[in-house]
């Protein structure tokens, strides 16, 4: 599942955008995505330009992009 780190996202829609599935949505300035149709695609996390999105795999995080910038 993509998790989402709400406290650095600056609301700017750029995930929403790239997102080929769709399902990423703005409620309330808060992200929803619809998990279960995710495809894994990882296009949300590149496209945000605060890494405020990581792939979450049986608890573990995984955050290609911006690894080793000790957000986590
Ligand atoms: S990983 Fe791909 S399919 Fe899943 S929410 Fe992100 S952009 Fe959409
Ligand atoms: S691209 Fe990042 S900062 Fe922009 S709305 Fe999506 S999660 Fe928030």
């Amino acid at each position: 599942m993509i998790h989402i780190y709400d406290e650095l996202c600056s609301y700017c829609g750029s995930c929403i955008a790239v997102c080929p599935e769709n399902i990423i949505d703005l409620i309330d300035l808060h992200l929803e995505i619809d998990q279960p149709k995710c495809t894994h695609c990882a296009k949300c996390i590149k496209g945000c330009p605060v890494g405020a999105l990581a792939m979450e795999y049986r608890d573990k995080i995984y955050y290609p992009e911006y690894e080793g910038r000790g957000l986590f």
